[in-house]
């Protein structure tokens, strides 16, 4: 068995920067015994900001980038200075990453739009500076407000692969080689932990510099509709796959038939699968003579886009990526698309199991559990004083 190509989902300790402190500086002057105060406030603490995009198909490059802390605030200075907002930490992730807290299991967010971000977690406002503390009855305070504290958070991140086209075939159809056929790019890399099966992956370069992908993923037919094995933990993958190509070599004996079976087994595991676009390819046509294919013609499956296709001689591939391009833009398309979109409800979910996994293998040793890191810094009475609140824009 191959190694596996594909990341999706992988465990990062988060943690946004500190909010700096305000300063309780006082102005000395030569002729200004008394001075005044004048120190400035702390700026505020760096973000944690997940950004979708579009560049990356996988979750591995954060593999081995585990820790992801944001830049403290800098403390306020004296003559009012404002110390220096710490650094916001990105954290690149594909489209269609779905992130969980991994303590509690608790739903966050869903990263579907290239340069979408959200914050995941805050960065510490600035405390403020002894100026803004000043009064008629106590002008000269020496105390300024000290910055809020971090966040940390364990998160899990999951992707959930945005898929245009998911390939449906019994095993030797010939998925794996239009795959190959019809991409340029396939992502390739990593060790997939939990399971021996490999999701295949494609970038299909359209026209004018466009693109679509196709999955390829094991184990959606054989069996994985009863449940068996680990096919249904890819199955999530088609979920969200905006349209169906079946796939039945042309030298079947009866193509209708096997396409139903196909249907079939889709139907039980989910029967909303059948709200999708779906084409038919007829693969394998280098084995068949034109004879054949015209005779062949009365015996096929009605109500669906049917095309022609060999992936070792390329007959049909164009004809095929326009018929798809077609089916995945059209109007009834996109509704069921709409529709889809509005019926995902994100669960909390139970990772305990996969703590242990990751236990058990031994690979996860360098990763603390938030519950093991050490508590952040105790500030005192930050709550006492409002802060001022920042426009994020330009804070
Ligand atoms: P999968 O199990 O659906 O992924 O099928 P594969 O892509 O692994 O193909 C199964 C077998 O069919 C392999 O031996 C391929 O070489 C062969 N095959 C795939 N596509 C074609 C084709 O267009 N023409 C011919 N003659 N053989 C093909
Ligand atoms: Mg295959």
């Amino acid at each position: 068995m191959p190694e596996s190509n594909f990341i999706d989902y992988v465990k990062i300790y988060c943690r946004s920067g500190k909010g700096g402190k305000g300063s309780p500086h006082m102005h000395r002057a030569k002729y200004q015994p008394k001075g005044g105060p004048d120190g400035g406030n702390g700026g505020r603490g760096g973000h944690v900001i997940l950004r979708g995009n579009r560049n990356y198909w996988t979750l591995l490059h954060l593999r081995y980038d585990r820790h992801i802390h944001a830049e403290h605030g800098g403390n306020g200075g004296k003559e009012k200075r404002t110390g220096r907002q710490g650094a916001d930490a990105y954290i690149e992730v594909p489209c269609g990453t779905v992130v969980y807290n991994a303590e509690t299991g608790q739903y966050i967010c869903d990263v579907t739009e290239h340069g979408q971000e959200v914050i995941l977690l805050r960065g510490g406002r600035g405390g403020l500076g002894n100026v803004n503390f000043a009064t008629a009855t106590n002008q000269a305070p020496r105390y300024a407000q000290p910055g809020e504290p971090m966040q940390e958070m364990t998160v899990i991140l999951e992707l959930k692969l945005l898929a245009d086209v998911g390939l449906v075939g019994f095993p030797n159809a010939g998925k794996s080689t239009l795959v190959s056929a019809l991409s340029s790019a396939k992502p390739k890399i990593g060790n997939y932990p939990f399971t021996t099966l490999e999701p295949s992956l494609g970038i299909v370069p359209y026209r004018d510099g466009r693109s679509f992908v196709i999955a390829d993923i094991p184990g959606i037919i054989e069996g994985a509709s009863e449940g068996k094995g680990l096919g249904l933990r890819f199955l999530r993958h088609i979920e969200r796959n905006s349209l169906l190509l079946f796939m039945v070599p042309g030298d079947t004996d009866d193509i209708k038939r096997e396409y139903e079976i196909l249907l079939n087994e889709l139907t039980t595991f989910n029967p909303e699968l059948l709200d999708k676009g779906r084409v038919l390819a007829i693969t394998k046509c280098d084995l068949l003579d034109d004879e054949l294919i015209e005779m062949l013609k009365d015996t096929l499956p009605e109500g669906l886009p049917i095309v022609w296709i060999s992936a070792v001689s390329g007959f049909g591939l164009q004809e095929l990526k326009d018929v798809l391009w077609q089916v995945m833009n059209s109007e009834s398309n996109k509704i069921a698309a709409i529709q889809q979109t509005e019926t995902i409800v994100h669960h909390d979910k139970d990772f305990s199991h996969l703590r242990a996994e990751m236990e058990d293998e031994g690979e996860d040793d360098d990763f603390e559990w938030a519950d093991e890191v050490e508590d952040v810094d105790d500030v005192e009475d930050y709550e006492d004083f409002d802060y001022i609140e920042e426009d994020d824009e330009n804070a």
